[in-house]
This record gives C-alpha cells, structure tokens and sequence, in this order.
C-alpha cells in the first residue's frame, strides 16, 4: 500500500522552507526537505532526501511577477513527481501568531482563517505570507487537508507575572497587549529532544537558545515554558540579523516626532536595516561576520553575545538559577566563537565550555566543572509540525 504524506511548509517573505515525511506504519518517516529562496525575484528550490543526496534543484527566470500562489503551484508541481506511489494527505503550515485563542494546531477552516486573519497586524511581516501559503494551497489542492500550527502556543501558558506589560489596563485586557513568545515550534522540539538525551536535566531550569535570522531564549522548566525574550512581536529580546531587539520605545517616538519618519519607515528600520546588518554596516550574516576583520563586525558580534547574555541573566530569575543552557538554529549549532561569547559572559552562572568540545561542535559542550550543562541540540521545527498534522489527521 502506497505510504502518506505530509507535507510542512514554512513561508516566509521570500522563502519558503518544505519538508515532506511518509506516515507508514512505523509513524512518521522524513522523506525529503527543502526551501526555495528569491519567491518573487528568481525562485530557486533546492530538495535533499533524508541522507541530504540532491533529489531536484530548480531554478525559475527572472522578471516574471510571482506572488506565492503563482509560485507554490509550481512549486507543488516540482514536488510531487518525486514523492512516487505516495499520496500527499495534509500541509502542515507554521503559523506564527495564533494570538491567545490558538494554544494548539489546529485544522484550517473558514472561520479559522478569518480569525488568523484578525492577527495580520500582530505579525505584519510574517502571518500575511503564512496564509498566503494556506490560501494558495486551499486552491491549487482543494480539499486537501490543512492544519495551523502556532509559534506563539508553545508560551500559552506563560505566568502572568512574565507576560504582563506595564501600560493601561484598558489596553493590555482590551487590546490584548501582552507578552506572547515566539518560535515556539522550536522550543517544542527542544524540551522534547532534551528529554530524550538528559531526563534529569530537562526537569530542571534550562534556558534554549533558538539563535537564526530570527533569535530569542525561552526559560523551561520541567520542559514547559516560563519566560521568554521576545514579547507581543518578534522585535523583543536579542539583537538578530535585522531587528534591534528590545528597544527604549523612546527611539521610536524621537524617530517619529523628531526625525520626521513614518510609521512605515520606522517598521521597515526596525525589521529590515538594524541588528547585525544595522551595527556592522556590513551583513545580516553571522558567518559572513565571524569571518570579517572589519571592525564594525566585531563589534556586531560582541554586542550581540553580550545582549543575549543580558537577557539569559533575566531569564535565570524567571527559572530562580539555571541548570541547563541549549544552543540550537543556524548560529546556536553552527558558531562556536558565539557559543563561546554567550558564555564567557555567564561564568558567574556557573557556566563553563570545554573548549575542545565546542570547537569540534559536540552535543554537550560544558567542561565536567560546569555546574550548568551546555549542550548543542540542532532544532527540527518541521517534525513538530508533521507530527501535529499527522495527530490532527488521524483524529479526523
Ligand atoms: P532562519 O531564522 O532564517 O531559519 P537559520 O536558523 O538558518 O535562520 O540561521 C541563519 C543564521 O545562521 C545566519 O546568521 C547564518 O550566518 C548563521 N550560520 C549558519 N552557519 C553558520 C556558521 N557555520 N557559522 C556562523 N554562523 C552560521
């Protein structure tokens, strides 16, 4: 009998990150993963199956104006032949704003989207391109399954202590102004991929440390969420590739009153000019910065551990002490100089690397003196989104 599939998609502006997984009788099995880069420019789709052989590479031309249906309906197109006999049985999309209403997946309906809809204006520059995604799916492959699955839910449950802001009530009860937490989906596979390896570990006070494009921390403990570092938006917490992380808001009102910028423009200064690519004039990238002798990327790299230790040094009063550090994403399980700078400024936590072990990239990196244990654990947000599809279908 021919296996299902299910395929995850994570769309962003101008990427799109894919996996698909067959569901056979032993659970979910990944069968290939991949993304295309340059939606809207020139599209380029790279696919690896699950040992990471090239199974299709593809490029589009340039010029032709693509919106993300256009695109996923060849982009579907490019994926199917290599699926075979399998059948594909539900998308599973990564959501990143479910508000306070979505603390699990769910299947995607009508009023649904409506409701995901009414969130556009919490995430401006990430939900309209997740539902573009549902939306094009939903016409290009009527009838197929589809289920959400939320960045924020994974801090649902954060206590109010953490996630109250100090405005108004009136706006915070009415207007639903309050810490949320991001890259959730992340932390789920974390907490879950720490239990398997260190039990003892994961019941106590850990900080994860999800450091890509995108960075934040999340405080677990006994592998649920307790703190975060970003808030009602993904611009809270540490410095990363574009956005400042948290920000006097008395920058924004000088920009605006002083300054004469727009609203539009302090948005786009905010998400796109500042971070890493901000200070160092330079780039976005962190592998293009540890790589630099400019100055300037120094600088970027140095105040980006250190904003991250700051916040880390929050985070350990949220957990009451800190057990565990866990470094995951595209910087956290690739550079060991920023590991290595996150934690010479936590020495005074306890926390000590074996150097050796974080240079060669070792799943745990703390030296045996530690008294917090430093581990390395690369995050597979699209696992967590295949299984809930994979449990949401099941449950049909
Ligand atoms: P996204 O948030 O888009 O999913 P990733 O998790 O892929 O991003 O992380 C992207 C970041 O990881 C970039 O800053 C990139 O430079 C960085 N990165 C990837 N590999 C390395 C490396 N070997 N050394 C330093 N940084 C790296």
């Amino acid at each position: 009998m021919a296996d299902d599939a299910i395929l995850t998609l994570n769309a962003g502006s101008s990427s799109l990150k894919f996996a698909v997984y067959l569901r056979g009788a032993d659970g979910l099995a990944l069968h290939s993963k991949g993304q295309v880069e340059g939606i809207g420019t020139a599209p380029h789709l790279i696919a690896r199956d699950a040992g990471g052989k090239v199974l299709a590479e593809q490029r589009w031309s340039e010029g032709e104006r693509q919106t993300h249906e256009d695109f996923l309906g060849k982009f579907l197109g490019a994926v199917e032949p290599y699926l075979g006999d399998a059948k594909l049985v539900g998308v599973g999309h990564r959501i990143v704003h479910g508000g306070t209403r979505f603390t699990d997946p769910v299947r995607v309906t009508q009023e649904v989207m409506d409701a995901l809809e009414a969130l556009v204006p919490l995430a401006p520059l990430h939900q309209p391109h997740n539902l573009a995604a549902i939306r094009a799916v939903a016409k290009l492959r009527p009838g197929l399954a589809q289920i959400a699955c939320f960045d924020t839910a994974f801090h649902h449950a954060l206590p109010d202590l953490t996630a109250h802001i100090a405005l108004p009530r009136a706006l915070t009860e009415e207007a639903g102004i309050r810490r949320y937490g991001f890259h959730g989906l992340s932390y789920e596979y974390l907490a879950g991929a720490l239990r398997d390896r260190a039990p003892n570990l994961a019941r106590g006070r850990v900080i994860a440390a999800h450091l890509g494009n995108g960075a934040s921390l999340c405080a677990l403990r006994d592998g649920r969420s307790v703190d975060t570092t970003m808030g009602f938006t993904a611009l809270d917490g540490l410095v990363m590739g574009t956005r400042p992380g948290a920000l006097d808001p008395g920058v924004v009102l000088y920009l605006m009153q002083q300054r004469g910028m727009s609203a539009a423009e302090v948005e786009t200064l905010l998400y796109k000019q500042s971070g890493l690519l901000g200070v160092s004039g330079i780039s976005s990238d962190m592998r293009a910065l540890t790589a630099s002798d400019h100055p300037h990327a120094g600088e970027a790299v140095a105040l980006f551990c250190f904003r991250a230790a700051w916040q880390a040094g929050g985070l350990a009063v949220s957990l009451g002490g800190l057990d565990g550090l866990v470094f995951s994403a595209g910087i956290g399980e690739h550079s060991p100089e920023v590991r290595a700078g996150i934690c010479a400024h936590l020495a005074w936590l306890g926390v000590a690397l074996d150097d050796a072990a974080n240079r060669a990239g070792r799943e745990r990196i703390s030296s045996e003196a530690s008294r917090v244990q430093v581990w390395v654990i690369p995050t597979d947000e699209e696992l967590v989104i295949a299984r809930a599809a994979a449990r949401l279908l099941a449950s049909a």
